[in-house]
This record gives structure tokens, C-alpha cells and sequence, in this order.
């Protein structure tokens, strides 16, 4: 590991973002993705996957008793996802911020949601809400060998 690594271990956290159906059939995988670059945050997971029902069952389960649960996972699983793991100081939270309130009409301008979506049901992306969540939904999402440990070239450039 780096220095800069060794020295703030603590607050480096990683976290589990995917572009839903909507964001892939709206060809937005791009735009998405690159809003988590330019901000300076890790990828160490990425791919295209078409999401089984068990799978969005168990992603989604604190939300079983809503009434939206039934069309919650009929939507997850209606088209492929992009599912994304970053890693960062701070990130968990900051991914949140930059992805913007859950309901697209009340997220700000400038946060993707904000600017991409419209409405809850068709939000665009999924961010992780804790960085107990992050490690949970990375490990439910990805397999060891499909993510990356590296080091950017820009890291030094990023981080004091
Ligand atoms: P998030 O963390 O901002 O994604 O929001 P939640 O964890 O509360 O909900 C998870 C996802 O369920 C949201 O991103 C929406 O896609 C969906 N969802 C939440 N509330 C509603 C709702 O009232 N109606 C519908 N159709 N979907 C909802
Ligand atoms: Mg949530």
C-alpha cells in the first residue's frame, strides 16, 4: 500500500453504486459513471449484469414490507444494471450527496437524480447508505476475483 493509503486507512471506505434499468436503457452509463471519476473516487468493481430476482430480494430486504416492494424488484430486474464498486475517503456519503435525494423532484440540480430523473420509481442509480452497507452489498454484488486493488496515478494529486 502507498503511504497515502497507510495514512488514512480510517477514513477510506468503499461503497456499492449501480445504474438501474432505467440508466442503461437511457444511455446513461457514461454520464453516470463519469460524475464518480471527476469527483476522485476509486473503481474497483465494474460490470454489466442482468440481476435474478433473489438477488434484488435480498439487495432490497429492509424494504419487504413496503407497498412498493413487488414493483421495486420487477424494475431492478427489468434490464441489466451497471453494478460499480468505488472505494474513497468520505465516499459513502459523498456518493450519496452527489446522487441526490431518493425522489428525483426533490433532488438539487447538479446531483445525477437532480438533473437525469424525474421520478422515485425510475431513479436512475442506487447508492449505499452506510459503510456497513457498502461492505455488505459489495460482497452480495461481486465475487473476490472480479474486483481490483490498483493504484492510480493521481492518487498523489487527490489526497494530501
Ligand atoms: P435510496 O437509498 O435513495 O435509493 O432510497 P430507499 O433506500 O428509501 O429506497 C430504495 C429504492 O426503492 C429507491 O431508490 C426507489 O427506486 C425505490 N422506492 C423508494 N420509495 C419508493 C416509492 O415510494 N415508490 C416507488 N415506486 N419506489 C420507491
Ligand atoms: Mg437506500
Amino acid at each position: 500500500a502507498s503511504m497515502v493509503n497507510i495514512l488514512f486507512q480510517e477514513e477510506v471506505e468503499e461503497t456499492y453504486i449501480m445504474i438501474k434499468p432505467d440508466g442503461v436503457q437511457r444511455g446513461l452509463v457514461g454520464e453516470i459513471i463519469s460524475r464518480f471519476e471527476k469527483k476522485g473516487f476509486k473503481l474497483t468493481g465494474l460490470k454489466l449484469f442482468e440481476c435474478p430476482k433473489e438477488l434484488a430480494e435480498e439487495h432490497y430486504k429492509d424494504l419487504q414490507s413496503k407497498p412498493f416492494f413487488p414493483k421495486l424488484i420487477d424494475y431492478i430486474t427489468s434490464g441489466p444494471v451497471v453494478c460499480m464498486a468505488w472505494e474513497g475517503i468520505g465516499v459513502v456519503a459523498s456518493a450519496r450527496k452527489l446522487i441526490g435525494a431518493t425522489n428525483p423532484l426533490n433532488a438539487e440540480p447538479g446531483t445525477i437524480r437532480g438533473d437525469l430523473a424525474v421520478q422515485t420509481g425510475r431513479n436512475v442509480v442506487h447508492g449505499s447508505d452506510s459503510p456497513d452497507n457498502g461492505k455488505r452489498e459489495i460482497a452480495l454484488w461481486f465475487r473476490e476475483g472480479e474486483l481490483c486493488t490498483w493504484m492510480p496515478v493521481q492518487e498523489p494529486w487527490l489526497i494530501e
